[in-house]
């Protein structure tokens, strides 16, 4: 009889949202990988996570006459972090670069496991050219060379450490193509067995690689001219074997992953559809990503399922049964989380009018075009009528990349449309949205909208902290809400799920709002509080992050 272990896994991200204030995350992608490590540490999975310290963070959103001004975040690991006693080096651009990192626990809240040990590289040693030291300053800042050098001390340094570590991995779980490096990294190591073939070599460093794949996006794929990469690279491999890995042209990370992961899925089941005509030739596996219950339920919501659904925390299937919830303890712990918000909302920008009894339309993600913030707003007009009937109040947030022109103007624009829609509809932009603001703002709004671009959503992941706090969707069917909406049960779709047509979203948009969704509001408050009590129990016992690295475990890691 063999015995039965779990296998080992090290999930390599380039961002992962730990606490509110450690800034080493961007947004949904690093939120994913920080429910994922909470999530194994209440399973008590043999995890450990790999990402960079960035020490500036991304960035501090200040808004100045309307406009996304960035400050650096800077944080200092030694605070809130274990020193690991080791180095390794790694070659980049022909000059050493010694690596070494910062140990975080993130503990159970529930259950009496072992801490999930996540690793922060850091280069900020003395031992480093001076230039080199800042490579796990900036969070996807600087240029192209920079992002080279901070995959190859995720991916290259990452994969040492923990050779160096002794740590016994089984599996590699790449959270997008940023790690994607690591796997030239196990090549290297497999091609130098003695005998060994490209092909067995290959075949092995499959075996140990998973590949979540996060964006339909294409300028969400990194690319390197080969040049770079040589410069930087040298030669792990033989050129000719890393541009057969790698794509003809340049050394593109998702095509890298996918050649050397043996197990490659998307974060949604439209996702996976999508991306296998992308990548044709490849099979994409569909898991439908989820969120960390405990850490995203309202402190109100989480004593109500502490009395009425006990084990949620670790068994958050059991949040089906929050049917036996009272409606009215539902109505308060929304009431409190709304109370906070609207405080916060004026700490942070000041009184604007926001009141108790007004339906409040919440939505805060990425600040970028295909996210499509201004839909709401595409008919002045007609918000206005609407509002005239149905008083509407609107709490946004959210930044956009440095380099997202787009996306900043956006942001410039929704301080301009809330000059203009002022006194009758309040819309209040609230500064510097993270995991912190998020837990404040998503359960205290009544309705969390989403009219992304279809089909570049990919997953999304804010609806389902909405759906877990009891706030109905109204959403576009895209990534996870396909799977999630139930029509006047769960919350509402917004246009058919079919071509992309802004016009058609628009009018959908419109109509819900104004002859479903504020008149039961407003009309039937009973109604109202059962569907959000549904949205708990179909949705945020469905999509969660315990389910999904279950998943992991079952179809991916033990394959
Ligand atoms: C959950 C979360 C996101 C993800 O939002 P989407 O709806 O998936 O775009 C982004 N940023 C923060 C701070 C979050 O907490």
């Amino acid at each position: 009889m063999t015995s039965a272990r779990l296998p080992r896994i090290a999930y390599f991200s380039m961002e992962i949202a730990l606490e509110d204030g450690i800034p080493t995350y961007s947004g949904g992608l690093g939120v994913l990988a920080g429910d994922t490590m909470r999530s194994a540490a209440d399973l008590a999975l043999p995890v450990v996570g790999v990402t960079l310290a960035s020490r500036s963070g991304y960035f501090r959103q200040q808004i100045a006459a309307g406009a996304q001004h960035e400050q650096p975040q800077d944080w200092n690991p030694a605070s809130r972090t274990e020193p690991v006693k080791l180095k390794v080096p790694v070659r980049i651009g022909g000059r050493e670069v010694w690596v070494t990192a910062w140990e975080y626990r993130v503990s159970s809240r529930c259950v009496d496991s072992q801490p999930v040990p996540v690793l922060l590289l850091d280069t900020d040693l003395p031992e480093n050219h001076p230039q080199d030291r800042s490579l796990t300053g900036a969070l996807y800042g600087g240029d192209n060379p920079y992002r080279l050098a901070q995959e190859i001390v995720l991916g290259i340094g990452g994969a040492r450490l923990l050779a160096a570590m002794g740590l016994g991995i089984d599996k590699y779980h790449l959270n997008e193509g940023h790690a994607a490096l690591l796997t030239l990294e196990l090549l290297r190591d497999r091609l130098q067995a003695p005998g060994a073939t490209p092909e067995a070599a290959i075949e092995s460093v499959r075996q140990r690689c998973v590949f979540t794949t996060h964006t339909p996006v294409p300028a969400g794929h990194d690319q390197f001219e080969y040049d770079l990469a040589f410069a930087y690279l040298g030669e792990p491999v033989p050129p000719g074997l890393l541009r057969s890995l790698g794509g003809a042209e340049r050394l593109n990370m998702t095509r890298l992953a996918l050649n050397l992961s043996g197990w490659v899925n998307g974060v949604a089941q439209r996702h996976a559809e999508v991306s296998r005509t992308m990548f044709p030739g490849y099979e994409v596996h569909a898991i439908t990503n989820g969120v960390h219950p405990w850490s995203w339920a309202s402190d109100g919501h989480r004593a109500l399922y502490d009395r009425y659904v006990p084990h949620w925390c670790h068994e958050p299937e059991q949040l089906i049964h929050a049917t036996r919830i009272p409606l009215p303890e539902i109505a308060q712990a929304h009431a409190s989380a709304k109370e906070a918000l609207l405080r916060t909302a004026a700490e942070r920008v000041g009184d604007h009018g926001l009141r108790m009894d007004r339906l409040t339309v919440g939505f805060a993600r990425r600040m970028t075009a295909y996210k499509r913030p201004l839909l709401l707003f595409s008919d002045l007009p007609r918000l206005r009528r609407i509002a005239q009937r149905w008083p509407l109040q609107i709490v946004m947030g959210g930044k956009a990349h440095p380099r997202d022109l787009e996306g900043k103007q956006h942001i410039e624009r929704l301080h301009g449309l809330a000059r203009e829609l002022a006194p009758e509809i309040s819309l209040v932009f609230l500064p510097d949205y993270g995991m912190g603001l998020a837990r404040c703002m998503v359960p205290g709004v009544d309705l969390w909208l989403n009219t992304p671009q279809r089909p570049l959503e990919a997953s999304g992941t804010s609806g389902m902290k909405a759906a877990l706090n009891g706030v109905p969707n109204l959403s576009v069917l895209d990534g996870w809400w396909l799977e999630g909406c139930e029509e006047g049960i769960t919350g509402w779709a917004v246009g058919p799920d079919g071509p992309h047509d802004p016009a058609v979203d628009a009018q959908s948009l419109y109509q819900k709002l104004e002859h479903v969704v504020a008149p039961m509001f407003y009309q039937d408050p009973q109604a109202w509080h059962f569907l959000g009590r549904e949205a708990i129990s179909r949705n945020g016992s469905q999509f969660n992050s315990h389910r999904m690295l279950r998943r992991y475990v079952l179809e991916a890691y033990s394959r």
